[in-house]
């Protein structure tokens, strides 16, 4: 973490200087840029993400009356703990959540029809999948820590409570919203450029713009508890699925804290026409099915701390923006409000996470005027392909679990470890498009797949000998990270250095505001093959000791090398040639280029941003 840039400041450094214009309005304003309906994740690490720009003007509103404070989702993938990272907050989910590293299998015993054996015992997260674990902590956690952001943020940022989405009316230049102020029962108007609605499966924007949830009618209902527990079953800390043989099936989650689990009971299918509620379960119902199918062990819970039920359904909206032909989008659906499915696999918070992670530094780059309005299209194109994946893994695992595949792959133990890097959310590939680039050049950065996420090796800085992860350096800012790889004696790597601070076709020349540090837009970091102690700072190129802030002073983190003990070079297949490996603002590759691919690297960035310069 940089700070002090502009002057000592006391404090704690992650406390961003207030707006001069002051703390932001409690009511409602009549305009803004961004409106955001719902407070769940999608909203919040919109919501987070907007509030790293202090020049746009972000609402956030929700029906309910403050944060959540506990119950729904509790899976956290690694994934989504490198994009934590980025958010400044993962270290903190890492202290506090359990940790998913084993699960187990339990199938019914052979030898006693009423009983259950424990069939298979394998790693949750395989080495070197990523620096994170994956990891189980409260949706409501997770809300405050992005609420923490969000107040953090020079515009100290919080949501409107209470507000109800009623109305929304698009015309030439904006969005028209009505909401019910539930406490004094009149109705609040709000203009705004762009609208997502991030207010869960039964959407009220997904339903203005005409949308809807397409797919399985069959509802799955699933019995879901948080407990304190006395019991014999021994896995109790561990990942455990259990099929019983007449029972039904369960799967344990251990909890944060030591003393907690969480238990999803698949209860019957609902019929189409039967909403959960009206078959009036209750806890006691989900404690004593837990009981039949752990049989011969016992469950005596002490304590319910919450507990659900929970339709579902496998459903996908077709396209998650207002777009239609020759018009572009200013409505969004994100999150529940365009995909559900069950929670089995984990998915449901982070995939809505990474909706919003996606859309973010889009809206923003629009609202900013760095790219042309129709990028946008490209989140509902990103997302929606990535939601159909997750539906058809729903549906096949739902069966494998159920075991109703009818053959050998009723094996839910080899079908879960066959995909687990899927469930981890490290397998998402974007397509070839304006932002993403093709595989020529995939050769020189064998493990730095084009569309893929950027998977973080260690390095070590070279000014201060700092062991580190380079994808650390990766915050959530809207900025591009440019990785040169080379050897520092490499004459292509001085002359792309030359290049990319002077010359006025490069990227960061045209598309960087005059006024602005030469970072703002494309943070250009380079990995020496060298060790550390072999180089000396001074016989850098000029550009890695970028001048910044309002002393010009240096910033001294742009460089790296090997860490002797973990060899990044090897680790990433980095061929010794060297390479560029270009990373969108949501830690997604988007190109790798050989280093002396200066014209490619141009025609990419023209192919999508506006010029800041004259
Ligand atoms: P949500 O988290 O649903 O957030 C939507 C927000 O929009 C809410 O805060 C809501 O109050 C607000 N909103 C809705 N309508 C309006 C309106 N008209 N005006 C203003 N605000 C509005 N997943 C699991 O993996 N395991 C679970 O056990 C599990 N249990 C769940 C239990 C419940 C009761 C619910 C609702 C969801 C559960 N989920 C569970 C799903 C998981 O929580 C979601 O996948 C995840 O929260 C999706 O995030 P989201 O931001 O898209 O939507």
């Amino acid at each position: 973490m940089q700070f002090h840039l502009n002057g000592f400041r006391p404090g704690d450094p992650r406390i961003s200087e207030p707006l001069a214009a002051g703390e932001r309005p409690l009511s409602l304003p009549e305009e803004t840029d961004v409106l955001i309906v719902g407070c769940g994740p999608a909203g919040l690490t919109l919501a987070a993400q907007m509030a790293a720009f202090p020049d746009i003007r972000t609402v956030i509103v929700d029906q309910k009356t403050g944060p959540l404070e506990q119950g729904q989702a509790d899976g956290i993938a690694v994934r989504t703990m490198e994009m934590f990272q980025a958010f400044g907050f993962a270290d903190q989910v890492k202290r506090e959540a359990y940790w998913v590293n084993e699960a187990t299998f339990w199938k019914p015993d052979p030898e006693n029809s009423a009983g259950i054996i424990r069939t298979g015992r394998i790693e949750d997260t395989e080495d070197g999948l990523s620096e994170f674990p994956h990891v189980i902590l409260n949706q409501a956690r997770v809300h405050d820590f992005y609420l923490d952001v969000m107040h953090r943020s020079p515009q100290r940022a919080a949501p409107c409570y209470g507000r109800r989405f009623e109305t929304l009316n698009r015309d030439q230049k904006g969005v028209t919203a009505t909401f019910t102020n539930l406490t004094t029962g009149k109705a609040d108007t709000i203009r705004a450029r762009y609208v997502v609605g991030c207010d869960g499966a039964r959407s009220g924007v997904r339903s203005s713009l005409g949308l809807q949830l397409e797919g399985d009618s069959d509802n799955a209902a699933w019995g879901v508890m948080d407990v304190l527990a006395v019991t014999d079953f021994p896995d109790i800390r561990l990942k455990s699925l259990i099929q019983s043989k007449e029972e039904g099936s369960i799967l344990i989650i251990p909890r944060e804290g030591g003393y907690m689990a969480r238990f999803y009971i698949e209860l019957d299918k609902l019929r189409a026409d039967e909403r959960v509620r009206e078959r009036n379960i209750t806890a006691d119902h989900l404690i004593a099915a837990a009981n039949r199918i752990l049989r011969p062990y016992t469950l005596d819970v002490k304590d319910v701390a919450w507990w659900s039920v929970y339709e579902i359904g496998q459903r996908l909206c077709a396209r998650y923006d207002d777009a239609s032909e020759g018009v572009l989008p200013r409505v969004f659906i994100a999150g529940d409000a365009c995909h559900t499915h069950s929670p089995k696999a984990g998915q449901g918070m982070n995939v809505s996470m990474q909706d919003t992670f996606n859309l973010g530094w889009k809206l923003a780059g629009v609202v900013r005027g760095q790219y042309p309005e129709d990028l946008l299209t490209t989140y509902s194109e990103e997302r929606q392909a990535v939601a159909q994946e997750l539906i058809d893994f729903d549906r096949e695992w739902a069966r494998v679990l159920a075991g109703k595949t009818g053959s050998e792959d009723d094996r839910f133990d080899d079908y879960f470890s066959t995909h687990l890097r899927y469930t981890a959310g490290t397998t998402i590939r974007y397509a070839p498009s304006r932002l993403t680039g093709d595989d020529t050049a995939q050769d020189l950065a064998t493990g730095f797949q084009v569309g893929m996420r950027f998977h973080s090796a260690p390095v070590i800085r070279l000014a201060d000998a700092k062991p580190m992860e380079l994808g650390h350096v990766a915050e959530a800012d809207g900025r591009w990270r440019l990785y040169l790889f080379g050897s520092a004696t490499d004459q292509r790597l001085r002359d792309l250095h030359n290049w990319l601070d002077r010359d006025p076709t490069s990227p960061r020349v045209r598309y960087t505001p005059e006024d602005a540090d030469p970072d703002a837009v494309i943070d250009i970091r380079a990995v020496f093959r060298e060790g550390h102690r072999a180089l000396e700072l001074a016989e850098m190129p000029p550009g890695l000791l970028p001048r910044k802030g309002r002393y010009g002073l240096a910033d001294y983190e742009k460089m790296f090398c090997p860490d002797p003990k973990a060899d990044i070079w090897t680790m990433r297949g980095l061929d010794p040639r060297g390479c560029m490996v270009l990373v969108r603002p949501d830690q997604f590759i988007a190109q790798v280029l050989p280093l002396e691919s200066q014209g490619q690297l141009t025609a990419y960035f023209d192919g999508f941003m506006l010029p800041q310069r004259g």
